[in-house]
């Protein structure tokens, strides 16, 4: 077994981190969502297309790379949100074009896509169908050579940004899981309309918004793979997601450890530093012991989706693990900082914030554990 990098991933991995926090700032919120500057600096250097092929605008690397890379990216950007939105536009939208896409579609979407110019959007759940997410109501009926689809998704990542919209619909109600079907929706179609955004606990760069269709006719070429594979292509975007999205969650750890320690080292109470305490040593080791372990849950899973395995519970393990320990790294840097760590100026209690959501989205903790089970043979 050998644990190393290769010179050219331990360049590209410092390269990220460097790039992030010279170029991507704290945090930027705008009224009208992602700030375009930003989401092209970040197609500059490659992250909207890590594993996309160099022909189509991507940097071509391996799984285990992206999510290195990905991890640089969490561990140098302090702009969480903006994290997650590159995570979502890349693992949800732009990995299934790559994967299932035609000719064409690969060609008008992925250059833009992976440079910036655009931005990409993952639209499935809905307010019946979360968890149970192939409970769809969303209907595309075929009239012809087009697609007509009415019904609404609830909490769209990049939704008030969106330039294209990958849409799960039901198209035959008596095939359940082979009954739904993937499309491209561009923003602008007739009969797609973007709600409000919403305002949510953390990840607050990063916008959400529901989306409603309502007669929206589309031509059938825009429906991504063949008719009746919308689920299992959805199924393989959701283990990019929870291998490669979970590895920014990795870096923020490593950030906000390292941080936190520098902190215990240096804050002095009863004439020492509060580090000399076992109560605070103790929980930083407990940190860096859950940062690890899941670290290496991550690493494994990748290695093995390089190797062409399916590797669903390793995806599944990788990230609970590294979820609920990014929450718990939330709690113990607040607790760490003292009332420092409760104060916003100080950007601590944002970590909690943000890593809360993290186990929700992609599936909850309860999902999770449930395909693990489902693998023990439960
Ligand atoms: C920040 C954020 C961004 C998101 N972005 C997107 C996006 O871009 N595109 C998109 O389509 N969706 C997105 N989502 C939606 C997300 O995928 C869902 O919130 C998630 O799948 C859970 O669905 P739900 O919210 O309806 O909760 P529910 O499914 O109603 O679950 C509620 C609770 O019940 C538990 N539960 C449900 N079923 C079971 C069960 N069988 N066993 C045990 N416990 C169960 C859940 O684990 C959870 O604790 C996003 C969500 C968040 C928070």
């Amino acid at each position: 077994m050998d644990f190393s990098w290769t010179s050219e991933q331990v360049e590209l991995y410092e390269r990220a981190v460097a790039f992030s926090r010279a170029k991507l700032p704290e945090e930027t919120r705008t009224e009208q969502g992602l700030p375009r500057e930003l989401w092209q600096r970040c197609g500059e250097f490659g992250f909207l297309g890590l594993p996309v092929p160099e022909r189509h605008g991507g940097l071509g690397l391996d799984t285990l790379t992206t999510a290195r890379v990905m991890e640089a990216l969490g561990r140098g950007c302090a702009d969480t949100g903006l994290v997650f939105s590159v995570g979502a536009h890349l693992f949800a939208c732009v990995l299934p074009i790559l994967e299932s896409g035609d000719e064409e579609q690969k060609a008008r979407y992925l250059p833009r896509l992976c440079s910036g110019e655009w931005v990409g959007a993952n639209a499935i759940s809905e307010p019946e169908a979360g968890s149970d997410v192939f409970a769809l109501k969303t209907r595309a009926v075929r009239e012809g050579d087009s697609y007509v689809l009415d019904g609404g998704k609830s909490y769209v990542t990049n939704g008030p940004s969106a330039d294209v919209f990958l849409v799960y619909a039901v198209t035959n109600p008596a095939h359940g899981y082979m009954g739904l079907s993937a499309f491209l929706l561009e923003r602008g179609t007739p009969g797609l309309s973007v709600g409000r955004p919403f305002e949510k606990m953390g990840l607050s760069t990063s916008p959400t918004s529901p989306i409603y269709l309502e007669g929206c006719r589309v031509p059938a070429s825009a429906r991504l793979g063949a008719e009746g594979h919308g689920a299992p292509l959805f199924k393989r975007s959701m283990q990019w997601e929870r291998a490669c999205l979970f590895a920014a969650y990795v870096g923020v750890m490593e950030r906000v450890l390292e941080q936190t320690v520098d902190f215990a080292r240096q804050r002095k109470q009863f004439k020492r530093p509060i580090g000399k305490n076992q109560a605070v040593s103790h929980r930083l080791a407990d940190m860096k012991q859950r940062l690890e372990a899941s670290r290496l849950l991550l690493y494994q899973a990748c290695w093995r989706m390089d190797r062409g395995e399916e590797a669903v519970m390793e995806v599944s393990l990788a990230k609970l693990a590294i979820s609920e320990a990014a929450v718990q790294c939330g709690l113990d840097a607040i607790q760490i900082h003292g009332g420092m760590g409760y104060m916003t100026e100080t950007g601590i209690e944002r970590v909690l914030r943000d890593a809360i959501p993290s186990t929700i989205f992609s599936g909850t903790s309860e999902i999770q554990r449930d395909i693990i089970a489902s693998h023990l043979g439960l």
